[in-house]
């Protein structure tokens, strides 16, 4: 598939809505081309002057037999955007009636529909804000009572975010083995079980110094998570020393929640439900994805269904009150019907809350090195749709959402809870409107400036050896928090 792109650079999204069409294969993009080469496959996008400060807009597909052709115009007084947005419904109309599909979430290809929807009902109201998703960026019905459920569900915990709040992440990236469909940058224990006792013991430095951060900014904790990777892959002793330094070094007497992924069922033990319980530890997540045994082969799980089921029925022994599954809908080998059995599977254990995934079909995963089917768009949208129905009735809500690229059938991962179980680190995430100080390999910190949509990244080097050798520069930038602060002027604290 050829995308020719002349007289603007929308070369980002125009790509982006191409590969909802054509998310299997290479999308070439040529710049500054405004004829499509004869008898290929292709889409031209095209901006011009109209003479008058607007722009005129052309966009002409031909894909087999198909010949699309559609002309709009923006005004002088239009923002850039509102090109942008034009050309990219009259491409995605034209591929629609091409491919015979209609993606449900429309032109939106971003990861926040729902912090869209709530800056948009921040500036005009939710009818309008409505309306704008419906018909401007041609988002189906469907998706937008999700969306709009969603953003009113947040709503309660986004209210008590102050702008001296933030989040806590700590990052263990290793796993008991690599899954087949994993793009995170995580490492399986096997290959580097020898880094993590240094890791641990670098990671409890990077804590300390990120709570000096905290207290030298005058910051409130709202939130603790430990993600993955699967934090649960490393010792009962080493989680104990990383959950003993968040205490040392944080005030934890406003904080919501204290979460940790216990992701792979065959990491979770006795011994390490009794540190994280002890620890103050508010909430664990149990990912099963699947229960079929069938399938967690296929994807390279290396555990079983019976290992997700003692897996829960330990952490309830163990005391755990607030415990969250993870289903994939759209995994390689999955039907409507199986996926259907494992999500009654998992709420017949009753568990607090369940996240729906949809597979991402990232090329650095292992499925696609090895060349395992993909499941189609439909099957995965009737997975998802069976998971709404099911889990209304069994009174869940959902309350937060995001996508990704490349997302089988360009569908959502949503997180559904029983009333009263919303994780606030997630909605915060999400939000992009708290701070979130993050430790860790491949972990990244976000500068939320108070009241303003303004965010600083810092990064941390990706992989474990990289954050072991070049820890110093780590800490080093760590002072960025401060650095940033300072900068608000004052407007979070008086930095004394
Ligand atoms: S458990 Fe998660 S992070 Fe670990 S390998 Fe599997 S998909 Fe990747």
């Amino acid at each position: 598939m050829k995308l020719y792109l002349y007289g603007h650079e929308f070369h980002y999204e125009m790509e982006n809505l191409c590969r909802l069409f054509f998310h299997r294969q290479k999308i070439e993009v040529l710049e500054n081309c405004r004829d499509m080469a004869p008898e290929e496959d292709g889409a031209l996008t095209l901006a011009a002057p109209d003479g008058a400060g607007g722009l005129d807009l052309l966009v002409r597909t031909r894909v087999g037999a198909y010949r699309g052709e559609g002309r709009d115009h923006t005004t002088a007084d239009a923002p850039l955007q509102e090109a942008e947005r034009r050309l990219g419904v009259l491409l995605f109309r034209q591929l629609s009636e091409a491919c015979g599909i209609r993606p449900r979430w429309g032109i939106l290809t971003g990861v926040r529909p729902v912090k869209l929807l709530r800056s948009l009902t921040g500036r005009f109201g939710e009818q309008e804000a409505a309306r704008i998703f419906r018909e401007d960026y041609l988002v189906s019905e469907e998706k937008l009572r999700l969306s709009l459920v969603t953003m009113r569900n947040e709503g309660a915990l986004l209210a008590r975010s102050r702008p001296d709040s933030c989040s806590i992440y700590v990052s263990i990236p290793f796993c008991p083995t690599r899954c087949a469909y994993c793009s995170f940058v995580s490492s399986s224990v096997e290959k580097t079980a020898k880094l993590i006792p240094q890791y641990v013991e670098l990671l409890c430095r990077e804590i300390e110094k990120a709570g000096q951060a905290v207290r030298d900014c005058g910051l409130r904790v709202d939130s603790v998570y430990f993600g993955g990777g699967t934090p649960t892959a490393i010792s009962a002793e080493q989680l104990a020393a990383l959950i003993a330094s968040v205490h040392a070094h944080f005030d934890l007497s406003h904080c919501m929640e204290f979460t940790v992924e216990a992701g792979r069922p065959d990491t979770v033990t006795r011994e390490k439900l009794d540190v994280l319980r002890e620890g103050g530890v508010t909430r664990i997540s149990i990912n099963p994805q699947t229960l079929s045994d069938d399938v967690l082969r296929r994807i390279g799980r290396r555990h079983t269904t019976r290992q997700t089921l003692d897996a829960f029925r330990l952490a309830r022994d163990c005391g755990m009150g607030n415990i969250n599954m993870d289903l994939i809908a759209g995994l390689p080998g999955d039907t409507v019907s199986r996926f259907a059995a494992s999500l009654d599977g998992v709420l017949a254990l009753q568990p607090e809350s369940v996240t729906v995934h949809t597979l991402s079909l990232k090329r650095s995963a292992q499925i696609f090195q090895d060349g395992v089917g993909e499941p189609e768009g439909e099957a995965a949208a009737e997975m998802l749709a069976y998971a709404s129905s099911r889990l209304t009735e069994s009174g869940f809500q959902p309350y937060y959402l995001y996508r990704q690229s490349r997302m089988v059938g360009n569908l959502e991962n949503v997180g559904w809870c029983k009333p009263g179980f919303e994780s606030p680190y997630n909605v915060f995430i999400m939000d992009e409107s708290q701070t979130i100080l993050a430790c860790g390999a491949g972990a990244a910190t976000k500068l939320c400036r108070p009241g303003e949509n303004h965010i600083e990244r810092v990064f941390n080097f990706k992989f474990p050896y990289e954050y072991i050798s070049r820890f110093q520069e780590v800490l080093e930038r760590k002072d960025r928090v401060r650095e940033f602060y300072e900068r608000s002027n004052g407007t979070v604290c008086p930095l004394s």
